[in-house]
């Protein structure tokens, strides 16, 4: 079989991004040095928030966020089935548990009308998923948030570089927005994440999490310090900490995201001319792309088409492994988070809740290959393999 050439997503690293990595490890540090902060200051800059704490993924982000918002035993937290496990395993590590709320079948995304049935009186936070990088509808559910007095937390992984309503993904309103750095996302640090908030006081207590509870502020300790070496581990706390090596990546990789994010957003529009000339377009289309809105912009970190299988005689299965061997990848995002085992023992109560809107997402969505370094021609040849794969509609 020819070995797959066009995966679903794959990362972009220049001569730039070599030379940086490599005076880096000629630095004093290698971690916890300058570039840790650097990469900070130019991220929150750049998404418009006031703090950016890096730290070692998109997971540990999001467990840092759930922790330094004191979620515990008995609180629960409301999310989208479609997302990574990371978004609701995260709170199984600080003891609290998830409910899933249904999407709307076109994005993917939450709905303020989805997720209010379910806040009860145990209910933290909403943690909205901008799915494949097309933001939530935020202002409903921030006030939906506001309303309640709950938080609103971002989960941002796809979401790097996108807007809603003229301002960055990551300038709230969420109380926390958290992003991977994972190869497959808009900017690479091979492993790594961050979170962005403009609230100081959680970017503190993120910044002591991230490093084994340990404080150092002679003001916050509860003994008098009896030496500049001084310090307290005041709680549990973890190690998340992101080198200086993949900070000093972080950096060039960042000053590029913007022609990252407009070269998805051009071949997200090739994409939709071709499989309009080849499948037709209008709401009536067997095969649709994403859907856009007026009042925000996608990052593209996926191209998940939508495809009605069924019409075409077709399963999933087939089309995913008759694309593979046209050497195409693709993937499902994703397999409703309550259908795994894991998820469906941690929240027995949520399996048998009808959500219909997740239920037609996912029995359509298919990721077909989207990365900065594609050519127009690749596009091409994907939109020809899926039409030879798919046949015509019934
Ligand atoms: C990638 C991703 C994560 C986790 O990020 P890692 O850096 O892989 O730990 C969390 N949530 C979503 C939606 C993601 O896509």
């Amino acid at each position: 079989m020819r070995p797959i050439d066009l995966p679903y997503g794959r990362q972009t690293v220049d001569d730039a991004d070599l030379a940086a990595v490599i005076e880096a490890l000629r630095a004093t540090n290698l971690t916890c040095g300058p570039r840790v902060t650097e990469f900070e200051s130019h991220l929150a800059a750049r998404v418009e928030a006031g703090y950016a704490s890096a730290c070692s993924s998109g997971t540990a982000a999001l467990h840092l966020v759930y922790a330094g918002l004191g979620f515990g035993p008995g609180d629960e937290i409301i999310t989208t089935p479609i997302t990574f496990s990371a978004t609701a395993a995260a709170a199984y590590y600080v003891g609290a548990s998830v409910r899933f709320a249904d999407v709307d079948p076109r994005t993917g995304n939450l709905t303020a009308a989805s997720v209010e049935p379910l806040i009860t009186p145990r209910t933290k936070a909403i943690v909205a998923v901008h799915l494949g990088g097309l933001p939530v509808d935020l202002d409903d559910l921030a006030a939906l948030a506001k309303a309640r007095g709950i938080h609103l937390i971002e989960d941002a992984c796809h979401a790097l570089g996108a807007t809603y309503r003229g301002r960055p993904v990551g300038s709230g309103p969420g109380v926390a927005t958290v992003f991977s750095f994972h190869p497959v996302k808009h900017i690479t640090t091979a492993e790594g994440g961050a979170v962005v908030t403009h609230d100081a006081e959680l970017k503190r207590r993120v910044d002591k999490l991230r490093q084994h509870g340990v404080e150092r502020d002679p003001t916050r300790m509860h003994e008098t310090p009896a030496g500049p070496w001084a310090y307290e581990v005041q709680e549990l706390g973890f190690n998340y900490r992101l080198s200086d090596l993949q900070c000093a990546l972080g950096i060039t990789q960042l000053a590029k995201l913007d022609r990252f994010v407009a070269r998805r957003r051009e071949l997200a529009a090739r994409y939709r001319i071709e499989l309009a000339a080849r499948f037709g377009d209008g709401p009536d289309a067997p095969v649709q792309a994403p859907v856009e809105l007026d009042d925000r912009t996608s990052a593209y970190h996926l191209f998940a088409a939508a495809i009605d299988f069924e019409r075409f005689g077709a399963t999933r299965a087939r089309v995913a492994t008759g694309l593979a061997a046209a050497g195409i990848g693709t993937q499902v995002h994703y397999i409703p988070l309550i259908d795994h085992p894991l998820h469906a023992t941690r929240c027995p109560g949520e399996r048998d809740r009808a959500r219909p809107g997740t239920a037609t997402y996912y029995a359509r969505t298919l990721s077909l290959p989207l990365f900065p370094a594609m050519t127009d021609a690749d596009v091409g040849r994907v939109v020809h393999a899926l039409h030879q794969v798919l046949g015509v509609p019934q």
